[in-house]
C-alpha cells in the first residue's frame, strides 16, 4: 500500500478498517481527560469490557451454589480448562489436544523442562538466544544445575554478529549444526522481547529435528501477535503467558503446547498432580497416577477460575474478530508506523532496531534513542502516550490491532517528531 503522512490518510484507513468496532470493546486508560495512546500491549494488554461481567458471573455462581458450582455454574468449574484449547488453537497453531491453559509461564517452562530436557552425559547442552528474557535465563540455568551440569559449559548462547542487533537465522542454524553432538534442547523465544525480532521458528524446529534434539519455544511475545504453526513445524513444546497480547489481565493464566507425537508417551518423566490424572477416574482418588492423553495430562491443579474467566472473556473477543483478520490488520498498522518513523530513522534521530518487514517482526517496534531517551519517554508520557522503557535507551511500542488504530499511530509519530526536533 502507498501510505501518506497525513491525518486524513490515517483517518481514512480507520474508516475502511473491518475491525474498527473492536476498539470499543476495550477499556482504554485515560490521560489528561482523553484516551491515551496505549502502545504497551506487549507488556500488559488492555481489559475487554466483557471481562468484568464474566468474572462477576463466576462470583455470582460461587455465591449461589457454593461447592456445587463445580457442576452447576453456567460454565462448570470442574471442566473449566476445557473451554480454552479450541479458542487458543488458531492462535497457537496446534490441535486442541495439544494445548492446555494452566499455571503461569515460568512455572510451565519448568514443568516442560522436566519432560523435555533429559540430558545424558554426552548430550546435555541447551542452546538459546543470548540476552533472553531474564526469567528464561534463570529457569534454564537452574535446570542445568539441577541436572548436575555447569551453566557456563551446558548453556550455549547465540549472539548477533559484531555491530548487529538482531540474530541471523543462518547463525542460529550454524550454531546448532556445530554443536549437534552435544545439544539436548534447542530453546528460543518466538519473538525477542527487546528487539521485537521474530525468530524463524519453522527453520529452527526443522534443524532441531535433523540433529535429533528437542525443540521448545517461549511464546510470551509471540502468542496473539504473530502467526504460529507449532503443530506443522513439529515443535515439541511451548509455553506462553496471557497478559501480554492475549489481554487476560495481570498475572493471568498461562498456557502450554505439547506436540501430539508426545501425547501418549507415558514414559516421559513428568511432575504430576490430580488434574492431569485420567478424568474418568479422577474422583476415585486411587493411588496410581494414570495421565490423560494430550496436553491436559500435564496439568497439576484444578483451574484458577477467576483468572481463567478473564482469559475466557478475552479469547472470545479474539474468536469474534478472527485471528487471521487480526494478523492482516496488524501487518498494515505496523507497516504504517514503520513508514512514518523512517524519516526520523534516516535522519539519525532514532534507530529502529526491529527488522522493518514481516515476518521478521510482529507489531512491536523497538527504538534505540540517543542519550535523550528517558527525556523523550517522559515527554511522550506527558502527552498521553504510554510506551515502554528499557534501560539503557530503548523505547518499545506495539500498536495492537484489536484496540489501536491508524490515528493512534499517526498522532504518536507526530508527538515523537516534535519531541525530537525541539
Ligand atoms: C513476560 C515474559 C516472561 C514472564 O514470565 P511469568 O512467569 O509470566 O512471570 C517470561 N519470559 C518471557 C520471554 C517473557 O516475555
Amino acid at each position: 500500500m502507498d501510505f501518506q503522512n497525513t491525518l486524513d490518510f490515517a483517518k481514512a484507513l480507520d474508516t475502511s478498517d473491518k475491525l474498527k468496532s473492536f476498539r470499543d470493546e476495550f477499556l482504554i486508560p485515560f490521560n489528561n481527560g482523553r484516551p491515551s495512546i496505549y502502545f504497551t500491549g506487549n507488556s500488559l494488554g488492555l481489559q475487554p469490557k466483557k471481562t468484568k461481567e464474566i468474572i462477576f458471573q463466576e462470583l455470582d455462581d460461587w455465591a449461589k451454589f457454593g461447592v456445587e458450582g463445580h457442576f452447576m455454574a453456567s460454565r462448570p468449574w470442574v471442566s473449566y480448562h476445557e473451554l480454552f484449547p479450541s479458542l487458543l488453537s488458531p492462535i497457537i497453531g496446534g490441535h486442541s489436544s495439544e494445548i492446555v491453559a494452566m499455571n503461569q509461564l515460568t512455572s510451565n517452562l519448568h514443568f516442560l523442562f522436566v519432560s523435555f530436557y533429559r540430558p545424558t552425559k554426552s548430550r546435555y547442552k541447551i542452546i538459546m538466544e543470548g540476552k533472553a528474557f531474564p526469567s528464561d535465563q534463570y529457569a534454564v540455568e537452574s535446570q542445568v544445575k539441577f541436572h548436575g551440569f555447569l551453566p557456563d559449559d551446558a548453556i550455549i548462547e547465540v549472539f548477533p554478529r559484531e555491530g548487529e542487533i538482531c540474530l541471523r537465522t543462518e547463525d542460529i542454524i550454524d550454531a546448532i549444526e556445530k554443536n549437534k553432538e552435544t545439544i539436548a534442547l534447542v530453546f528460543f523465544s518466538g519473538v525477542n522481547y527487546y528487539t521485537g525480532q521474530v525468530f524463524d521458528m519453522k527453520s529452527i524446529a526443522k534443524k532441531t529435528q535433523e540433529i535429533k534434539a528437542v525443540c521448545g519455544f517461549d511464546l510470551a511475545h509471540a502468542a496473539g501477535n504473530v502467526e504460529l504453526n507449532l503443530h506443522d513445524w513439529g515443535v515439541d513444546f511451548a509455553a506462553w503467558c496471557s497478559y501480554k497480547y492475549l489481554n487476560s489481565g495481570p498475572g493471568g493464566v498461562g498456557g502450554a503446547f505439547i506436540h501430539e507425537k508426545h501425547s501418549k508417551e507415558f514414559s516421559l518423566p513428568r511432575f504430576t498432580g490430580w488434574w492431569g490424572h485420567d478424568k474418568s477416574a479422577r474422583f476415585k482418588m486411587d493411588k496410581t497416577f494414570v495421565p490423560m492423553h494430550g496436553a491436559e495430562g500435564w496439568q497439576l491443579s484444578n483451574a484458577p477460575v477467576l483468572s481463567m474467566a478473564a482469559h475466557y472473556a478475552s479469547l472470545k473477543v479474539f474468536e469474534e474478530a478472527g485471528f487471521k483478520n487480526l494478523l492482516e490488520k496488524s501487518k498494515t498498522l505496523t507497516d504504517y508506523l514503520v513508514f512514518l518513523l523512517k524519516e526520523l530513522h534516516e535522519s539519525g534521530k532514532i534507530n529502529i532496531i526491529t527488522p522493518f518487514e514481516c515476518p521478521e517482526r510482529g507489531c512491536q517496534i523497538s527504538l534505540l534513542l540517543k542519550n535523550n531517551g528517558k527525556q523523550v519517554y517522559d515527554g511522550l508520557f506527558k502527552e498521553g502516550v504510554i510506551v515502554d522503557w528499557r534501560e539503557p535507551n530503548v523505547i518499545r511500542l506495539a500498536p495492537v490491532p484489536l484496540y489501536n488504530n491508524f490515528e493512534d499511530v499517526f498522532e504518536f509519530v507526530k508527538i515523537l517528531r516534535n519531541l525530537l526536533t525541539q
